[in-house]
């Protein structure tokens, strides 16, 4: 059995960055990953500018009671004129400044009369002016090739005109659910069945990563029905996500059909809990992840061992979750032999304190309530006793899965 770091590494190094690319106009480049590293063509801003109302002067004509003569009214957009001494120009927010002037004073803090300028409360010198290139020098590094484009990303790169942006082709995923005793929500359910949850849940999984669900396909579990379901799926994804059926039942046989087919097994079994039995596996150059079926266990492993490898094959250069700290609050303890995520909420103890984290009543791996409770999977060592008020790492599922 395979340690969680281990299984973690093994499953961000399963596969290649992709090797097609596109060009995405802007617009709807978001949620995408960048396939160059882009650089700036431009100072930012491009030029010297008001960062208020006011008056642009220069801050040497500024004497006590004044009065300066209004030279031009320059709204952003406009050219302004090159200030005259002794003159001030009326600006605006992103008025260029003009030649010769050096400061801007806010309308607040002077009054305008007759075309004349007194300002009030005495300004410093570079007062409230934007400096060409203080946000982004032109040739400066922007984003590096696998940045995931979220709106500060694509703010940046729209401010240096890029109306298209090079990002890798969207990730193809199939998912295979297993199991006799499934029937899809919204099919009449006889007694000895159960709605399929696990299908629906990994398909907005792999969706919130900005991946693309190809297909949800379900196979009975006999051979012939998961032989079909891998010949159909594998050829058009390129990563094949099952759930269940890879246990050690006797209709678990989601393993020797891989096999039978020519799947080269890179693991199975993590000690972790939930999900132990978790099998990787290539077939036909493509990675296969087998995710336990109880759907706490699938929803966990999906979380902390497939989102690296999705990453990784979707060119990213971020596949691991950060890991953040907090202290359990349970009157309970845990001590378990292999590493255990417990599903916790976070409770924001003040400023200066780690949050605390409460775990869910039920920790079984068939307690769906906890994947609507949980925000947060804590982590227990393997084989240390861990009870509240200890500190322990955690993983943010909000900031983690989209
Ligand atoms: P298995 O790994 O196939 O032995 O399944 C373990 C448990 O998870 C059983 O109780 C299954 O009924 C349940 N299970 C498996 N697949 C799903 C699914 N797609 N949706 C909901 N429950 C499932
Ligand atoms: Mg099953």
């Amino acid at each position: 059995m395979l340690d969680f770091d281990t299984a973690q590494l093994t499953l961000a190094q399963a596969g290649q960055p992709p090797t097609a690319t596109e060009l995405c106009p802007i617009h709807q480049a978001g949620g995408r990953v960048l396939a160059q590293t882009l650089f700036a063509t431009l100072d930012l801003p491009p030029a010297d500018n008001s960062a208020m109302d006011g008056y642009a002067i220069r801050f040497a004509d500024y004497a006590p009671g004044r009065a300066l003569p209004v030279q031009q009214r320059c709204y952003a957009g406009q050219m302004p004129e090159a200030l005259q001494p002794g003159q001030a120009i009326r600006l605006f927010t992103g008025s260029l400044m003009p030649a010769g002037a050096d400061t801007v004073v806010m309308q607040e803090n002077g009054q305008e009369a007759n075309n004349q300028f007194t300002i009030t409360v005495p300004p410093a010198q570079g007062d409230h002016v934007r400096l060409r290139g203080e946000d982004v020098r032109a040739d400066d590094q922007l984003l590096p090739m696998g940045t995931r484009l979220g709106p500060g990303q694509i703010a940046l790169l729209a401010s240096q005109g890029y109306a298209e942006v090079p990002v890798f082709r969207p990730l193809r995923v199939s998912i295979l659910t297993t199991g006799d005793e499934l029937v899809p929500a919204g099919q009449p359910r006889a007694e000895h069945q159960i709605h399929d949850s696990n299908g629906p849940m990994l398909a907005a999984l792999v969706g919130a990563l900005d991946a693309r669900v190809i297909a949800v396909h379900h196979a009975c579990d006999t051979t012939e029905s998961l032989e079909q379901a891998f010949t159909t799926l594998l050829p058009d994804c390129d990563l094949l996500l099952t759930v269940g059926g890879v246990s050690v039942g006797d209709k678990d046989l989601v393993k020797p059909v891989l096999e039978s087919l020519g799947g080269q097994l890179d693991l199975w079994k993590v000690a972790m809990k939930p999900g132990k039995p978790v099998a990787l596996a290539h077939i036909q150059g493509k990675p296969v992840v087998c995710l336990p079926g109880n759907p706490v266990s699938a929803f966990v492993v999906y979380s902390l061992l497939v989102t690296p490898l999705i990453r990784t094959l979707q060119g990213r250069i971020d596949p691991f979750p950060s890991v953040m700290h907090g202290i359990l609050d349970t009157p309970a303890s845990f001590n378990e032999k292999r590493e255990e995520f417990l599903r916790v909420q976070i409770h924001d103890q003040g400023a200066g304190s780690l949050p605390g984290l409460v775990p869910y009543a039920q920790q079984g791996s068939n307690i769906i309530r906890s994947l609507d409770w949980a925000g947060a999977l804590a982590r227990i060592p393997a084989g240390t006793r861990v009870a509240g008020g200890d500190v322990v790492r955690y993983y943010d599922l909000k900031a983690w899965l989209g």
